[in-house]
């Protein structure tokens, strides 16, 4: 008996998959326009579902309250609270957007850890989205399903987020990442054979979620539509690098540094981009860990514990380490040569312990596919 079955008494129509992302490259500039270069995980969320004959929504997920929440098909944001918002919403924005989407019976679960900087609600949003899709024939295409998952997490969740971790979850690829341009959704699959270049992507997971998160991001996203709006321009993202001291005269001393970032990160991943078609993958070493030092002293997005990581792991050889994700927390992209993968995760796990932080959960990333169905 499937785990759907257990909780709903029937057998699935259909099991969707959607994965989680690291960013290489390009944080806090989804929602100015800019460039992005995130590689799927090979952890998602799975939805399980089955197609009702009314129009009911029933929601379960392994890693939920253990209620089933059961929702009438007049979806208000307001009248949904917790987990079950991030799939009623994807439900809503489908509907809203015209598609006829009847009732379901979802059951969730989910091995993306969540609140970690690896884009949890994402994975969750797109298993829904595609399964709605396949569920109810609507035909709508990875880039279209991105978009509504991102409305609904903007509309109907509230979380003001860009649109990268939907078009991660909706578009990577197996052995690629994604080089998008959230300005048009224009993008491309850049190969990124770590192993055949003798490299990992260690991904350190610090556990630490700071509170100060929910709130500052809407504040950073406004000061930098602020700044593009003094600018006179449509975003961030139309100051180029040679443009940069010429707009940071022009506004006052506290979206400087805003801007900043955001202009030297659109550089780094077109420099990390020229790098991964060229095969110089260690190159990128670097640019993460400059996109760090952006973070935490422009964008002051970092926190004493992604810093550590950061900081030993680059002390003890790593080719480059940064913070991926909103910030606050979260979790740490590393990038080291294959033989040095145990020693680097040990010195890390040691600095932690010393600084008197619980232990770091760590794996490794292995550039995977986005959304699928399964069975
Ligand atoms: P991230 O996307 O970086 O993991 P978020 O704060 O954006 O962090 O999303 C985490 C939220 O997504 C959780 O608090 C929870 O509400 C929801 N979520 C993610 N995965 C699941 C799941 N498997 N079951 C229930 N809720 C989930
Ligand atoms: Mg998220």
């Amino acid at each position: 008996m499937t785990d759907f079955q257990s909780v709903f008494g029937a057998a699935p129509d259909g099991v969707w998959a959607a994965p989680g992302r690291v960013n290489l490259i390009g944080e806090h500039t989804d929602y100015n326009d800019g460039f992005v270069l995130p590689v799927a995980l090979p952890h998602t969320a799975k939805a399980t579902v089955r197609r009702r004959d009314d129009d009911l929504l029933r929601l379960y997920s392994e890693q939920g309250d253990g209620r089933i929440t059961e929702l009438k098909a007049d979806l208000e944001p307001a009248a949904v609270t917790g987990w079950a918002s991030y799939p009623a919403a994807v439900v809503w924005a489908l509907r809203q957007a015209g598609h006829p989407v009847g009732g379901l019976d979802v059951h969730i679960d989910s091995d993306v850890p969540g609140g970690a900087g690896l884009s949890s609600s994402a994975a969750l949003e797109c298993a829904v989205a595609a399964a709605c899709d396949g569920l109810f024939g609507l035909g709508l295409g990875p880039a279209e399903l991105a978009l509504l998952a991102q409305r609904a997490e903007n509309e109907f969740v509230g979380v003001p987020c860009g649109v990268m971790d939907q078009m991660a979850s909706m578009c990577c690829a197996e052995g690629r990442a994604l080089f998008l341009d959230t300005r048009d959704l224009s993008g491309r699959q850049v190969p990124l054979d770590l192993t055949g270049r003798g490299l990992r992507l260690l991904v350190v997971d610090t556990r630490v979620k700071h509170d100060l998160g929910d709130g500052a991001y809407a504040g950073l996203r406004a000061g930098c539509e602020r700044a593009a709006a003094l600018l006179d321009l449509p975003s961030l993202r139309e100051v180029r690098p040679a443009a940069l001291d010429g707009a940071l005269v022009q506004l006052p001393a506290e979206l400087r540094p805003l801007v900043r970032h955001v202009v030297t990160e659109n550089a780094r991943v077109e420099q990390a981009v020229a790098l991964l078609d060229a095969g110089d993958l260690a190159g990128l070493g670097p640019i993460l860990t400059a996109g760090h030092a952006s973070l935490r002293d422009d964008f002051r997005v970092s926190c004493p514990e992604t810093d550590l990581v950061v900081r030993a792991a680059v002390e003890a050889g790593a080719l480059g380490a940064r913070m991926t994700g909103g910030g606050f927390g979260g979790s740490v992209l590393v990038l080291v040569a294959e033989p040095e993968l145990e020693r680097i995760a040990s010195v890390v796990r040691a600095a932690f312990a010393a600084a008197g932080h619980a232990e770091p959960r760590t794996f490794t990333a292995v550039p995977s596919a986005g959304a699928r169905r399964l069975s």
